[in-house]
């Protein structure tokens, strides 16, 4: 759709890859899309496939079961499952992977790394609480070290990937005289008595992914269920780690931008209204040419995040700017869209509306865009 341009930290090795990434998108995604939307979650089998052929972990080292491939990799898996409704919640398990990868010791490297880049084990990332979601450092659940175990109680909520995850990343506080300094995190495998999901919840969007609640009753978890070797660097990981998944957010929004745009241009052609395709209307041409703007700017700025996350020099300035910048122009683009399709676009038998519908939450979760615009307000 926008000709002539190459984003500048693509390879041909990369091209290859993605290529791949899209055949598994059309195989096993495609088809099963409206059914993981219509049971709230995506099949295992899709997960072991993935695995199978190592999107789920690419850029981490194979010594711990990954692909041997770099950020570039990634990238292009996060495009392809944007593009295709999201359903399949890789993303979790991949913030996951590499929460272990640079802070874990090297026997929980050792132990986890390899089944969750199988797919073997799915991962949530436990940090909201029903009274604790942006002001992440007034959580609630407690970890209280006994002899050789941690005891942990808490409930968290909003949590994808909640009902079907066999690993969750849990933020708790080991020491509740201390602010961010008394934040641990634990990884709990969801077999561990005292450990309970909720209800699946109800959302307005994004129907394929399970969200949910859960509970943590007096479970008792081994001392090397702490992520690392000491307590209250939880929040400081946390920290570390935070511009990746918002770059990754971002990154989503202009793949969904791009499909959104392709498809309006399509349907235009092919609809008819008093006699002419619909994007012969000057309104539409107009519509689609802001929109393609839009994409466009929003792919070069992007391409620059993408380009210092492969460089490791990817900031939480820009990972920010990025975050909250494109999320709301992938809104404005699809409801813009959308609207081309009249009552079309607002029928869940079309793309458009569904993506439409999932786009929404990109601009609260992740840290909401007005989170973001702090963290970006204080570099001024
Ligand atoms: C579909 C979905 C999936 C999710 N997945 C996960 C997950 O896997 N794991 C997980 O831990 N969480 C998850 N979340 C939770 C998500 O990260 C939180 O909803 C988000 O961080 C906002 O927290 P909150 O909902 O408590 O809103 P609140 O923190 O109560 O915020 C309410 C409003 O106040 C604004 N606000 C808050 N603080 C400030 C401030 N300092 N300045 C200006 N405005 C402010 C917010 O931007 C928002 O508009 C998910 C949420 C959804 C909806």
């Amino acid at each position: 759709m926008l000709e002539n341009y190459r984003s500048p930290w693509m390879t041909e090795d990369l091209e290859q890859f993605s290529d791949m990434v899209k055949r598994f998108a059309k195989e096993y995604m495609e088809p099963n899309e409206l059914k993981w939307r219509e049971q709230h979650f995506a099949d295992r089998s899709a997960w072991l496939k993935a695995g199978e052929l190592g999107l789920i972990l690419p850029d981490v080292p194979e010594e711990y079961g990954g692909s041997g491939g770099d950020i570039g990799h990634y990238v292009s898996v996060v495009q392809t499952m944007a593009a295709n409704g999201g359903g399949l919640g890789l993303g979790l398990s991949h913030i996951v992977g590499h929460y272990i990868l640079d802070s874990g010791t090297e026997a929980q490297k050792l132990h986890w790394l390899p089944k969750i880049a199988s797919g073997e084990v799915i991962c949530a990332i436990a940090m909201t609480e029903p009274g604790a979601g942006s002001d992440l450092q007034s959580v609630r659940t407690r970890a209280v070290r006994k002899g050789d175990k941690y005891v942990i109680n808490g409930a968290k909520t909003f949590i994808s990937n909640g009902q079907t995850c066999d690993m969750v990343l849990v933020i708790a506080k080991t020491d509740t005289s201390q602010g961010a300094k008394g934040v641990s995190l634990f990884m709990v495998d969801t077999n561990t008595p005292g450990f309970r999901r909720g209800n699946l919840l109800s959302k307005v969007g994004m129907h394929a992914q399970d969200t949910s609640e859960m509970f943590f009753d007096d479970v008792e978890v081994p001392v090397d269920c702490l992520l690392g070797e000491v307590e209250g660097r939880g929040f400081y990981t946390l920290m570390s780690q935070l511009p990746y998944e918002r770059a990754q957010i971002g990154v989503g929004a202009v793949a969904v931008m791009e499909r959104a745009l392709r498809l309006t241009v399509d349907y235009t052609k092919d609809r008819t209204v008093f006699g002419k395709p619909v994007i012969d209307f000057q309104n539409s041409r107009f519509v689609l040419a802001d929109v393609k703007a839009t994409v466009l700017a929003s792919r070069t700025f992007i391409d620059v995040i993408i380009q210092r996350w492969i460089d490791g020099t990817l900031d939480t300035t820009l990972a920010s700017m990025g975050k909250f910048w494109l999320t709301e122009r992938q809104g404005e683009v699809l409801d813009r869209c959308l609207q081309l399709f009249g009552g079309y676009g607002y029928m869940n038998e079309y793309p458009i509306g569904r993506m439409w519908a999932d786009a929404r939450v990109a601009r609260i979760y992740g840290g909401s865009n007005e989170i973001q615009r702090e963290v970006v307000a204080r570099s001024l």
